[in-house]
């Protein structure tokens, strides 16, 4: 593991000074210390208070000093600004150093996963986690940017790079919406790989994005929208082309973008939106037909929204004909079939095929289910895919949503094994770092999330199996009856509570259909609406024949035959996506991780705000301070002899101006006359590790005061 200090105050001031100098030279050390903050949160005398850190991190945003180590992890807090520090200059200046020697930058952390990858030949990843608008699609392409400026040419690197910064506002214009908090919000998760040759020449990559809230197609809560390509579409397609989707240029004439009553927004202009997005379209490499073949199927689901059932004796049927005309054509099938799909079940008695007629509601969600998966399959495919080399980059980026539908409890366990996963290998690398350097490991205290995990996915007992089991049970199945069944079965988990079970105090901030789980990162309150259905996600295989027959190219990679012969019942969605979360653990654990954590300083989007409550709280669900503290368990600071050595040998007279032995033996000699105490520090094989930062800033003054 790489080790950084504090050396930007200190390593500007002159190495010979005046004795009159010293005191002033202590001083302003001292103060820019004190003025800036420090550079590594494992320097922090008190680093278990939660004020400190916050005023560390307020210190240095306010110098626009917007990066911090914890350790090898990076915290960057949003700037809300164009600061000069991402020059060809700067990029230079991290290329091939060691993490320590430079103030903290993203790009220290890119070089040193791509030179670990290089010389250690093993994959490494990065993962940039934080909410939305904390800066990480900036980081990911900081990053990339260094690697096309910085990696050896090869013939693709344009358009590796391209692709993957392109893919951005594609994926942007599909998977995010407007919602109360944030205009521009992304509703989906994303993992992003970078392939390079063995010269270390980017050759490629591709995104994978997962748990799309499929459900916004269908839904917004007020003054929510859709996603925003459908407006995007509708404000800025070109007359022709609308003419040929059957669209009109107004979205107040769209059931599926009228729920949210807000189809604008003034931080965003749709119209010149849509233009970055078409030619990002074509960049990623989506020809012209591909293209119309992708706005057939946004056009569809609009067209979709617009179908109305009427009908006598509760049988659904369609009242009006025309969008089923546009249907037929854009998504090229037939318009008859469709329309009896769209409003009769088939159903196999006894060997025999049966068409059952379905009733209004059932009518209504059988297409809402459509649209949701037309949209959340062609999401999927949104990815370009250029796969060839070994070793891979791979960037996460995540968000903690404190709302509580359905998606959100996915994405939240989502959050609660990244944050497992995150302790473990923290844990793990400190542990065999002091296992390779001899040093007894000190057992950790820190709060262990398997149990909330657990209590999420277990097998048979946890969440997900009771609620899948819910969704299987025939007859009065209900949101209700699986509150119920989970008052029943994990009731008594100190992690669960629900209006039923909770003390007087709680029960007034929680509704009697909710549930409430004490995540890592705080409680979050989830609504059981809807949580049978969108397990269940049915789409009912008449539709799915119907859409396995479509001429679009993009709908049949969507929609396999294959999933018409398998007889047996699809996975639900939690099941799917704990399988796949379980793919994304593995594949993580697999490769060597660097963290980079955003942090968003105000909602504003203004430079220079802090807004300390907003900041407290993505510390606490960033998991910093746990991790800080195990980061701190035993030392805070741990340097290579020959480095230690090399710069601290002036302040001893047996070691300057050259120590002639043993590397250990002439970092212990130095120490010793130093005064160090043996419960300050320990000798490893190849390292010294302090205990406490004030030991290295009474070394750090001793030199400058030399
Ligand atoms: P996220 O991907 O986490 O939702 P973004 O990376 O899109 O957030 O950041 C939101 C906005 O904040 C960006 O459009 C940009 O204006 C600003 N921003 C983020 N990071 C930086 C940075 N390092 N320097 C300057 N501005 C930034």
């Amino acid at each position: 593991m790489t080790d950084k200090v504090s050396h930007l105050v200190l390593s500007v001031l002159p190495q010979v000074v005046s004795t009159d100098g010293v005191r002033a030279m202590m001083e302003s050390a001292l103060t820019a210390r004190d003025r800036v903050g420090v550079q590594d949160f494992v320097l922090l005398e008190n680093f278990t208070s939660e004020a400190a850190f916050i005023e560390n991190l307020r210190k240095r945003f306010k110098e626009n000093l917007i990066y911090t180590y914890i350790g090898s992890v990076l915290v960057s807090v949003n700037p809300y600004k164009e600061l000069e520090i991402y020059t060809k200059n700067h990029m230079e200046r991290y290329r091939g150093v060691n993490f320590y020697e430079v103030s903290p930058h993203i790009y220290a952390v890119a070089d040193n996963s791509y030179r670990s990858m290089r010389s250690e030949r093993k994959d490494q990843c990065i993962l940039i986690s934080g909410e939305s608008g904390a800066g990480k699609t900036e980081a990911s392409k900081k990053i990339l940017q260094y690697y096309a400026v910085t990696c050896p040419a090869s013939e693709q690197v344009q358009t590796v790079k391209d692709r993957l910064l392109q893919s951005n506002p594609v994926l942007e214009a599909f998977g995010n919406a407007k919602t109360l908090r944030n205009d521009n919000s992304s509703r989906f998760g994303k993992y992003m790989d970078i392939q390079f040759d063995f010269k270390g020449a980017p050759v490629g990559g591709h995104i994978i994005n997962y748990l799309l809230e499929k459900s916004r197609v269908v839904h917004q809560n007020h003054g929510e929208r859709n996603f925003h390509i459908f407006y995007q579409l509708i404000e800025g397609g070109e007359e022709d082309l609308l003419r040929r989707l059957g669209l009109e240029r107004n979205p107040q004439q769209y059931q599926y973008l009228v729920k949210g009553n807000c189809p604008k927004v003034s931080s965003i202009n749709d119209r010149s939106d849509w233009k970055v997005v078409r030619k990002a379209l074509s960049v990623i490499g989506f020809n012209e037909d591909d293209v119309e073949e992708l706005l057939n199927i946004i056009a569809s689901v609009l067209h979709l929204g617009n179908v109305q059932y009427g009908g006598e004796e509760g049988n659904a049927c369609i009242t009006s004909d025309t969008q089923i005309k546009y249907l037929a054509r854009l998504l090229g099938v037939n318009g008859a079939v469709l329309t009896e799909a769209l409003t009769h079940k088939k159903i196999i008695a006894k060997g025999e095929e049966l068409m059952s007629p379905l009733n209004l509601e059932q009518a209504s969600s059988a297409r809402d289910a459509l649209s949701k998966a037309v949209y959340g399959r062609t999401f999927i495919i949104l990815k370009f895919k250029n796969t060839q080399q070994r070793s891979v980059d791979g960037l996460l980026s995540s968000h903690f949503y404190l709302c509580c539908s359905f998606e959100q409890f996915c994405i939240n366990y989502c959050n609660e094994k990244l944050q497992q996963l995150f302790i473990e290998l923290t844990l793990k690398s400190e542990q065999e770092e002091y296992e390779a350097e001899g040093i007894t490991w000190e057992p950790v205290q820190y709060f262990n999330n398997k149990i909330i995990c657990d209590l999420v996915e277990e097998k048979f007992k946890g969440i997900i199996s009771i609620l899948d089991e819910e969704c299987l049970r025939p007859g009065d199945a209900s949101d209700i009856t699986f509150l119920e069944k989970l008052e029943d079965i994990v009731g008594g988990h100190p992690h669960f509570v629900t209006h039923k079970l909770a003390d007087a105090k709680t029960r007034k901030v929680m509704g009697r259909d909710e549930f409430r789980l004490q995540h890592y990162a705080g409680e979050v309150n989830y609504n059981v609406n809807g949580f049978l259905d969108k397990n269940n996600d049915l789409l009912f295989r008449n539709l799915k024949e119907v859409m396995c027959m479509s001429e679009n190219k993009i709908l049949t990679q969507c929609f396999d035959r294959e999933e018409l012969s398998d007889k047996k019942r699809p996975d639900t969605v939690t099941t799917q996506f704990k399988a796949s979360l379980a793919k994304l653990m593995e594949i993580l654990m697999s490769k060597e991780p660097s963290y980079v954590r955003c942090i968003k300083p105000n909602d504003s989007k203004q430079a220079g705000r802090f807004d300390e409550v907003l900041i407290r709280h993505q510390v606490k669900y960033l998991g910093l301070m746990e991790n800080l503290r195990v980061r701190r368990a035993g030392f805070a600071y741990r340097r290579r002899y020959e480095v230690f050595l090399q710069r601290y040998k002036s302040l001893c007279p047996d070691t300057w101006p050259n120590w002639q032995g043993k590397l250990s033996e002439g970092v212990a000699v130095l120490v010793k006359h130093l005064g160090y105490k043996p419960e300050e520090y320990k000798l490893g094989r190849s390292k010294i590790f302090i205990r406490f930062p004030k030991t290295l800033f009474a070394t750090e003054d001793a030199l400058e005061t030399r």
